[in-house]
This record gives C-alpha cells, structure tokens and sequence, in this order.
C-alpha cells in the first residue's frame, strides 16, 4: 500500500465480511499515512496506524476531484510519525539542516509553506465529499512551516527551559500542536499552530492552568505568524 501511495496508483476499496462475501465499493486513492497515540480497548495508550483514503470515480487521474489531488500535491507520499517525539524515532525527519537556513530564506520558505497549508484548508473546508477524509489529513506543510518558525526553540512565553539536547533522529524535541483544536474547528494552518516542548505540551494538555495557557498561546501562535509574514 505504501507503493501505491507513492506512485499515485489506485487501490480497490471492498466492504464486507467472511461469510456474506466482498463486494467492490469504490476506487481509492492513499493520501496519507501516519501513526499516532490512541486509546486501545484496555484503556492503554497504544500506536495506532491511520491511513488516509480518498475515494475516486475511477483509476484515470482526471477523473479524480481537484480536492483529492490538492491534498496529494500537499503530501510528499511519506511517513508522517506523530508518536515519534515521545520516543525519538527516526521514521521520518525533517532534517536539522532545513532550520539552519538564513533568515531571509526562512522567512520565503515560510510563506511558501502557509500558502500551501492555507488551500490544502481551503479545500479541506469547501469540500463536502471529501471532508470526512480531510478530518483526518494533516497538512505537512503546516507542521513544516512551524518547525522552521520555531528556529528548533519551544513557542510558548512562559517555557521555563528547553533542553538543547536533539532526538536521534537530528530534529529539536518539539511537538506542533494545534492552540485551538481542529475538532473544535481550529484550523490547520501555522497560524492556529505552536511548536512546543514536551513540558509545556504537557501544561497545556492536562497543566492546571490549562486553559489560561491556551489563550496565551492562541495569542502568541497569531503574533509569531504575523511577525513571519510582514518581514
Ligand atoms: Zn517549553
């Protein structure tokens, strides 16, 4: 399947069961794959693996929605581990030499970036047929665009410290989060997006103050973006 999601090849999509047979559903398209944190049917964190499929008409690529080749235009048909913080994996890196470019290349790369993360949104919201689907995609553009932002230093005001030791895969130890989440129609753009350690992710998912933290980072999220873009 990751062959096929690499070359663009359709896949046959059947539904059913062992004892009322297959019947063929639908042509799909993978537009992305990842693994994250989930909850298994023992309450126990586990990994799970999401794997995200479009439906198409048909194997011919014109036949295909404009949305679902936006989203695979905006996918580079990787990896994308999103539990591989907390482990330091190294599954997919964005490479420590991207963050090390000079300012002004930063700043262009990063609008690039945004602009590219604002139609994949775009079309995540426009589109009713894939908007189920679209749940789940996650911009890689976006995520990019604020690992750059971020210079490789936590976002958030009140850190009290981050450790400059990198994970094995080469990358700072930071997490990109969503300050207002997509469930609750946050978008998924850098705007709405703040990288930050694993201590201050932490505070502000299970932290005391919370919710405080939130309308802090919400604020600085905006005033990091805006200082991005006006250069
Ligand atoms: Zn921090």
């Amino acid at each position: 399947m990751a062959e096929c999601q690499e070359q663009r090849t359709p896949v046959r999509f059947w539904r059913g069961d062992q004892n009322r047979g297959y019947r063929f559903e639908t042509w799909a398209v993978i537009v992305q794959r990842r693994r994250q944190w989930g909850i298994g049917d023992d309450d126990k964190p586990r990994k799970e693996y999401v794997w995200v499929l479009a439906p198409v008409p048909s194997p011919d690529v014109e036949s295909w929605p404009s949305p679902v080749r936006d989203a695979l235009d905006d996918d580079l048909a990787k990896f994308y581990d999103e539990t591989r913080e907390l482990e330091g994996e190294d599954v997919e890196s964005l490479g420590q030499g991207e963050l090390e470019v000079g300012l002004e290349e930063v700043t262009k790369s990063y609008a690039f970036l945004s602009s590219r993360a604002a139609e994949a949104e775009r079309v995540r919201r426009a589109s009713s047929t894939t908007r189920k689907i679209q749940d789940y995609f996650r911009s890689p553009s976006a995520r990019k665009a604020v690992m750059q932002r971020s210079g490789g230093r936590c976002e958030s005001p009140n850190c009290i410290g981050h450790s400059d030791e990198l994970a094995v895969n080469g990358e700072p130890v930071l997490e990109v989060d969503h300050v207002r989440e997509l469930a609750q129609g946050g978008k998924d753009l850098p705007v709405n997006m703040i990288a930050l350690c694993p201590n201050c992710h932490a505070l502000k998912t299970r932290g005391e103050n919370r919710d405080d933290l939130r309308q802090e980072l919400i604020c600085e999220a905006w005033k990091k973006h805006q200082e991005m873009i006006s250069w």
